[in-house]
């Protein structure tokens, strides 16, 4: 986790929308003003009278008219509070695009990909699938409880599997590192992790040993 306190001048952006997943999770929609960016990059955003600013990867496709993010209301927290409070008209600042967990043209043609995201880390991912229709892909999601797959028909439902662990209605019960373990990973896979630190840390590890090389994993880490 990294929180931004921005030196920087920003840009106002106008809130077009909020759509309510779950109790937590929200899906904010910005008019988009032509900003350009990568699929799998994210964006700085807070509020137009707070300081304060952090990270939120880009969840719409990038050919789309708006700029949506998935963000979850964390318990106590700052930012993530105040964009779920903002109204459609209302401003908010906007820095960005940054980052490099991004797919690279050759690659997208040529292979194969595993994407593996807890909670809101599926973001990058619902990018890459509505940016690129012809990527060859599975997607692990882990998360709690199967509301909170958020908008899996977003995927190809034979590309996204459901790693509930307090849920016996998805495709595997247990964590995404429990589904890997299980399930071996062909070595030239390209393997992209995106969520919580310590899976990260697990996956890296289990995708190793089984002879994936590390300059085939690619990670973002949000918290
Ligand atoms: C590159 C990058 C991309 C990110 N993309 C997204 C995204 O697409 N969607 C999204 O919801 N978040 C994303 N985050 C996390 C986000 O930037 C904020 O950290 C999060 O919204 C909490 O901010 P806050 O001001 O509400 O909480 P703060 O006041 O900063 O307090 C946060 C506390 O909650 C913990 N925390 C942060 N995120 C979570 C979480 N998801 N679940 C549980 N605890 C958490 C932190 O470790 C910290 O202890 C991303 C982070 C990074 C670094």
């Amino acid at each position: 986790m990294s929180s931004i306190i921005s030196t920087r001048d920003t840009t106002s952006y106008t809130v077009h929308s909020i759509r309510d997943l779950t109790e937590s999770a929200y899906v904010l929609r910005l008019d988009r003003h032509g900003l350009q960016f990568e699929p799998g990059q994210y964006i700085s955003l807070g509020v137009a009278d707070d300081i304060n600013m952090r990270e939120y990867s880009v969840y719409s496709p990038v050919h789309s008219d708006f700029l949506e993010v998935l963000v979850k209301e964390v318990k106590h927290g700052h930012v993530s509070k105040l964009l779920r409070r903002l109204t459609p008209g209302q401003a908010v600042r906007l820095d960005g695009p940054f980052g490099f967990f991004t797919i690279d043209e050759q690659a997208r043609h040529e292979r194969s990909f595993l994407f593996v995201g807890t909670g809101t880390g599926i973001s990058p991912f619902h990018c890459f699938a509505g940016s690129y229709p012809e990527l060859d892909y599975t997607v692990l999601h882990g998360v709690r409880t199967l509301d909170e797959c958020y908008e899996r028909e977003a995927f190809e439902p034979d590309r996204y599997k459901a790693c509930l662990t307090r849920d016996d209605r998805g495709d595997f019960r247990g964590r995404v590192t429990d589904y890997l373990r299980e399930h071996p990973v062909a070595p030239e896979t390209y393997c992209y992790l995106c969520g919580n630190c310590d899976m990260i840390y697990e996956a890296f590890d289990i995708l190793i040993g089984q002879g994936v090389p590390a300059d085939q994993l690619f990670a973002e880490v949000y918290f």
